[in-house]
């Protein structure tokens, strides 16, 4: 069985934002050669997720807008983790969506349904954050 480990940075330029990190994804699983298995992709950090969904902008602005009536960001005095930190409706946002995606890889592809793509989530950015994507196959 081959295994392969890599770790992808990204610096989002707002506090949220989806991107698309598909492309970085399939590039990893070619560099992996791997052509049957499973691939796991995480966000390192409890403040940003990794999920799977439609590459849509009305869709993304709909996330925004849920997710800021089940957690909005302010006041930020709402929140008993806030002190320290401003970040307390990051982690939960993160929590609704996800931490990771894991992919079944067929015939060296990631082998999605229709429409499936993965994005990176970030919730408290402006920093480097870091992603782990592992591939374990044949
Ligand atoms: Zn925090």
């Amino acid at each position: 069985m081959k295994s392969y480990r890599k770790e992808l940075w990204i610096k989002a330029p707002h506090r949220r934002q989806y991107i698309n990190i598909t492309p970085q994804v399939e590039e990893c699983l070619r560099e992996s050669g791997i052509k049957e298995g499973l691939l796991l992709c995480n966000a390192m950090h409890i403040t940003a997720s990794v999920f799977i969904n439609d590459d849509e902008s009305g869709l993304h602005h709909d996330f925004e807008v849920w997710l800021e009536k089940l957690a909005p960001e302010k006041p930020y005095s709402q929140y008993e983790h806030n002190g320290a930190e401003d970040n307390a409706d990051a982690h939960l946002k993160r929590q609704v969506m996800g931490r990771e995606v894991v992919v079944a890889v067929t015939n060296g592809k990631l082998d999605f349904g229709p429409w499936e793509q993965i994005f990176y989530g970030e919730f408290d950015g402006m920093r480097n954050k870091r992603l782990l994507v592992k591939i374990i196959g044949e």
